[in-house]
């Protein structure tokens, strides 16, 4: 009998913190307090350290530091972005958007339509959770202010190929958001090439502690300031510095960017491991998403017969942890927004999980958890009055 122990597969809601990224944040907790806008010597020295940061996350994305606000997270990188866009372009009032966005985009998005009189176009996806890029061009016209699309879903790792989507969007003149939280530092982005205007991180989806983020945005680019005050940040996110957390942010794009060819084949490679491993033992269950262009860490699969929220709390008695994906985690008895407008199955969309990993997710915890999650499906398919186990 394996040893009880804890097995970490929800990076996609946060991840370990690094320890190269706490050390580097240390020194500003203590001697250097400085405040980065100060003339004397004592913010100075933060300032310059600041810059270095700002310089680490721009190479992430291989953009130009100016082009890049430090946030306090991936919801208020998105929020800028599109309250942000709109504010500078008052005339127009379309908005474009998909049904499987993350709710920092998606509930902006509804609150726009619902409060502030804005004509919202939610575009569908297909079954494999894809975009219909006809679809898409239709829907942008001459009163379109701004399209956001995710570059990367969390909940099933799908990636929109925000290339193509991009240059959509600039063809109809269009501003183009993508919510990048869960796509930097897993898939290389490239903004010198990328026909993105906006695009949002976030630290702790990297390795840093919560509560820091970005927005990149393309020199050029009309958006009103979100905070407003002092010249912070050029005046685009006043406010005084978060300085050890942009640190942090730095020095994670920094490991980021080193690792993430070398990381993310290891990652995909348990990856793929622990789903083939899952779907071979286990009958009656599908992957959710598109399996050949989704993130390296990431797998969402749906169990017959049987309800996610359960398999969760078993899996949890087991030590591992993992998520539905669905935004209310209690007492909702629909799947999440994403399996929906994907139309998974009924059978299934009840009981699919999502398992991420990280770099730090290890060969062992995946043998480990390929060991334990068959019986606890058979033990509630036991249970499941939907279950037939002679078919
Ligand atoms: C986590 C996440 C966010 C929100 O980021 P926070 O830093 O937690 O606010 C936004 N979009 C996606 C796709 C995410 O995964």
């Amino acid at each position: 009998m394996t040893e009880p122990r804890q097995v970490y597969l929800d990076n996609n809601a946060t991840c370990r913190v690094s320890p190269a990224v706490v050390e580097a944040m240390l020194p500003f907790f203590g001697e250097l307090y400085g405040n980065p806008s100060s003339m004397h010597s004592f913010g100075g020295r933060v300032a310059e350290h600041v810059t270095r940061a700002r310089e680490q996350v721009a190479a992430l994305l291989n953009a130009s530091p100016e082009e890049i606000v430090f946030t306090s997270c991936g919801t208020e990188s998105d929020n800028h972005a599109i309250r942000g866009t709109l504010e500078a372009n008052p005339e127009k009032k379309h908005i474009v958007t998909t049904k499987v966005e993350h709710p920092a985009v998606l509930n902006v998005f509804r609150f726009l339509a619902k409060r502030k009189g804005y004509h919202v176009t939610e575009l569908g996806v297909n079954k494999q959770g894809d975009l219909n890029l006809d679809e898409l061009r239709a829907e942008l016209t001459p009163d379109t202010a701004l399209l956001s699309v995710m570059a990367a879903n969390n909940e099933t790792g799908t990636l929109f190929p925000i290339d193509e989507i991009g240059a959509i969007a600039r063809e109809k003149g269009v501003v183009f958001h993508t919510d990048a939280v869960q796509a930097a530092g897993k898939i290389p982005l490239d903004l010198k090439k990328l026909p993105v205007d906006l695009l949002s991180i976030s630290g702790h989806k990297l390795h840093t502690p919560k509560g820091i983020g970005a927005l990149y945005i393309r020199k050029g680019t009309r958006i009103s300031p979100f905070m407003i005050g002092g010249h912070q940040e050029h005046g685009r996110r006043a406010g005084t510095e978060n300085v050890p957390y942009i640190i942090g942010f730095g020095k994670a794009c920094e490991e980021a960017m080193n690792g993430i060819f070398e990381e993310n084949n290891q990652v995909r490679k348990l990856r793929d491991k622990l789903e083939s491993g899952l779907m071979s033992q286990i009958k009656h269950t599908y992957i959710n998403g598109n399996p050949r262009w989704r993130l390296p860490n990431t797998t969402n699969i749906g169990f017959e017969f049987i309800e996610g929220e359960a398999i969760l709390l078993h899996l949890s008695a087991a030590g591992i942890a993992a998520s539905s994906g669905s935004a209310c985690t209690s007492g909702s008895l629909e799947p999440s927004h994403v399996l929906m407008a994907m139309e998974v199955p009924f059978t299934y969309a009840h009981g699919s999980v999502r398992f991420s990993l990280s770099r730090y997710t290890t060969e062992e915890e995946i043998d480990y958890t390929l060991a334990a999650v068959p019986p606890i499906i058979q033990r509630l398919r036991d249970m499941s009055p939907f279950y037939d186990p002679n078919k």
